[in-house]
């Protein structure tokens, strides 16, 4: 479980989050919407502690989280696609961080295979399209198989296929339990993503709904 609590995020004269309180479920895809500078990133690296509050409170399973003591384990993020170094092959690049992140290597198969990446595992990561960096992202925010995920815009770069395969791994993911919050500053792109939606503009909540109560849905 994900929890805001009467949080608030300043950068000199910007507010990026202001006064935000959302609790984010397991079981279920968590759409978090909002248009560019909304404060939907600065959010998820506030859960993450990759950011303090300069209010409130920001709590992982009801504790505030440093996902840099302990990367990967008990969060799975994707915050930036393109932090990758592109000399290095996928599954080097993954093996690299299981080392970093102290995780057994044994899993590297098994993401790749999971995010559609095995065929271009020995490949450079320099060549990959913004599609494929996004699976290389994923693939790592899985590699610790964590109950929770945190996904900044996964689906940017994707083509429809793409967007349906994430839509139909993340169900797969919340149906087992996860909690998985992923933004997007689309809603055509939630509709069909997500179960439950959390809208905020200019760092304030503006709706925490199901998807089901705004229609037939997709
Ligand atoms: P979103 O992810 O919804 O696009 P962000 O959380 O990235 O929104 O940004 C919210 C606001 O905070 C924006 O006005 C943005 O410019 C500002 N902001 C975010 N990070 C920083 C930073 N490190 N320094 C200064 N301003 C920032
Ligand atoms: P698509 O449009 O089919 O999704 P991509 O945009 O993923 O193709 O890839 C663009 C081109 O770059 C493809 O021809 C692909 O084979 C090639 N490519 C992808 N990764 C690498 C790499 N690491 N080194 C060299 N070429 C690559």
């Amino acid at each position: 479980m994900l929890e805001v609590r009467e949080v608030t995020k300043t950068y000199g004269r910007t507010t990026a989050v202001d006064e935000l309180s959302v609790t984010i479920h397991p079981g279920r895809v968590t759409g978090f919407l909002g248009p560019n500078g909304a404060g939907k990133t600065t959010t998820m690296r506030l859960l993450l502690g990759l950011e303090r509050p300069d209010a409130g409170k920001a709590l992982v399973n009801g504790r505030p989280y440093r996902a840099l003591a302990r990367p990967l384990h008990e969060v799975g993020a994707l915050l930036d696609a393109g932090a990758v170094h592109p000399g290095r092959t996928a599954r080097a690049h993954l093996g690299w961080l299981a080392a970093a992140a102290d995780l057994k290597g044994t899993r590297i198969s098994q993401v790749l295979e999971l995010t559609g990446l095995t065929a271009v595992a020995g490949r450079r990561v320099g060549g990959f399209s913004l599609g494929m960096r996004q699976r290389l992202g994923l693939a790592a925010a899985l590699l610790a198989d964590p109950r929770i995920l945190i996904l900044d815009e996964p689906v940017n770069g994707l083509d429809p296929e793409g967007v349906r395969w994430i839509r139909d791994l993340l169900r797969g993911l919340a149906a087992e339990g996860r909690t998985v919050l992923v933004s997007s500053h689309l809603i055509s792109e939630m509709a069909l993503t997500a179960d439950h939606l959390v809208v905020i503009g200019r760092g304030r909540l503006l709706a925490d709904t199901p998807l089901t109560a705004l229609g037939d849905g997709p």
